[in-house]
């Protein structure tokens, strides 16, 4: 049978229709970007002001910080029409009252910070330090992306325009520590049938590698007193931050060893030493790059980095040297555990599993390392951490060191396999960065999608750019908030006004 040639003009303007948003979705993109861009840094400069780090010892519920910064949203979402409802560790922010909803995905908690690494103070936003970036803790993670969906939902009440589907912003309060609050909560409580997170990478992500733990106390033992031995071992921050600063202190250190290890120094591109001297101690003082440890391709890791400095001996098995000594043998500089046993894999489309050290604790049984993973599907739970223990193990019998604990925690990568929003997503993003065939993507980072129905990340950093939450220079640019602002309000008007 011929095809009638009446109908190929129709499919072919049904296809070039599909491949751009909606008028309405680009129009209102753009009255949002118009009118509210100011308003939503100032928004931001708000939310910014609240150290909503989660506090040890003290509930979320109690926290101050935590209190005022819902205080502080409940006012925003008030002067902008929105509703809001407080269910304590989360709050809900909403426009319209169709029965169906889309979700919005975010988290209003941070990570710690070191205030002295930054020009200005991290809850205050410094818009001047670096023109056209926003500089604070949370301007990416995650409170800028709160501020553009204000906005977004904002500009949709101010069209009028009606909603099919009800809007839904979530912000979760303990993302960053604990997830058992919004595991029970969306346990009891209905969901929106369709979501997006707005907590890590364009174009839609819909995989996500699992995070893991692995903790090993190195104990201490004497040693010999006029040997040279490593005294301190120090460094990292926090568990899922690329440590930038380490130290080390060499007891009895001779001048022969220092001079090697200035000239090995200047071989480590991206890091920075340096050697003091106190008598027969030698410091050295070592400084990397810090990045989120899902992206540890993004930062110089200070605890690899001055291990392989020292790492040209075998030092005396007390805690720092039996520490040391590990590192060198089974991590080296490497990011995918391809010296520690049989452990490292990769798969197609999630990559590798990344291995990195990020923080020492020092402990009663002597000095704990911790390691950050990141793992993709292809190995089970159980498997690797046999794997894990079986290098552990064999290490321990051939260095004569011992591990007095050992604890593994091994998360499990989220694949997505059932989100019927992701062309829509993926048509938004192509029309307004110009970036054509744009195809979901795996990340190694770990978001709340997992918990929703339906759920991918959608943005707020551009794949290839590096992404700065978790560092000590996190900012969000000028441009990406407002091309936020304008994706977010598209895919707003598309999945709740345009439903498909
Ligand atoms: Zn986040």
């Amino acid at each position: 049978m011929r095809t009638p040639l009446a109908i190929v003009p129709l499919l072919y303007s049904a296809i070039s229709f599909a491949s751009t948003p909606s008028e309405l979705a680009q129009s209102t993109a753009n009255y949002a970007v118009n009118t509210y861009s100011q308003a939503m840094v100032d928004s931001l400069r708000e939310l910014v002001r609240y150290n909503t780090v989660a506090v040890e010892g003290i509930s979320g519920l109690d926290n101050p910080a935590h209190i005022g910064f819902k205080a502080e949203l409940a006012k925003q979402a008030q002067a902008l029409g929105l509703d809001f409802t407080d269910h304590g560790y989360l709050v809900v922010i909403g426009l319209g009252d169709a029965k169906e909803r889309f979700g919005i995905i975010t988290h209003g908690d941070i990570q710690p910070v070191d205030s002295s690494k930054w020009a200005k103070s991290p809850f205050d936003l410094d818009e001047t330090s670096e023109p056209g970036r926003l500089i604070g803790r949370g301007t990416e993670d995650d409170k800028g992306p709160i501020s553009t969906a204000l906005y977004a939902m904002k500009a949709i009440k101010d069209k009028g325009i009606a909603l099919n589907r009800r809007i839904e912003l979530y912000v979760y309060m303990a993302e960053e520590s604990d997830w058992g609050p919004l595991q029970a909560y969306v346990k009891e409580n209905s969901l929106p049938e369709l979501n997006i997170t707005i907590d890590a990478e364009y174009p839609v992500v819909t995989a996500e590698k699992g995070y893991g733990t692995i903790s090993l106390t190195f104990a201490d033992k004497p040693i010999k007193d006029g040997q040279m031995a490593l005294s301190e071992f120090s460094g990292g921050f926090f568990g899922s931050q690329i440590p930038e600063d380490a130290v080390a202190i060499i007891q009895d250190a001779s001048a022969d060893f220092e001079a090697l290890l200035e000239s090995k120094a200047t071989q480590h591109d991206g890091m920075h030493y340096q050697f003091s001297r106190d008598g027969d101690n030698l410091r050295v003082q070592a400084r990397g790059k810090s990045a989120h440890s899902s992206k540890p391709q993004d930062g110089v890791n200070a605890i690899s980095y001055l291990a392989a400095l020292l790492g040209d001996r075998l030092w005396p098995s007390n805690s720092a040297g039996a520490l040391v000594n590990f590192v060198n043998s089974q991590l080296g500089t490497g990011l995918y555990g391809k010296q520690f046993g049989e452990i490292a894999y990769s798969d197609n489309f999630m990559g590798p599993m990344t291995v990195s050290p990020t923080v020492i604790k020092t402990s009663d049984q002597g000095l704990q390392l911790n390691i950050n993973i990141r793992r993709p599907v292809g190995k089970t739970a159980g498997q690797l951490e046999q794997q894990i223990n079986q290098a552990v193990d064999n290490w321990q019998s051939q260095n004569g060191a011992v591990i007095a604990d050992r604890n593994l925690y091994i998360g499990e990568p989220f694949v997505q396999t059932s989100a019927p929003h992701i062309d829509t997503l993926l048509r938004v993003f192509s029309h307004f960065t110009g970036i054509k065939d744009a195809k979901p993507i795996a990340i190694g980072g770990g978001t709340n999608s997992r918990l929703f129905p339906n759920a991918v990340s959608f943005g707020p950093s551009m794949p290839g750019v590096e992404y700065t939450g978790h560092s000590e220079h996190e900012f969000i640019s000028m441009e990406q908030f407002i091309l936020n602002l304008k994706m977010y309000t598209a895919v707003m008007v598309e999945l709740a006004a345009n439903p498909q």
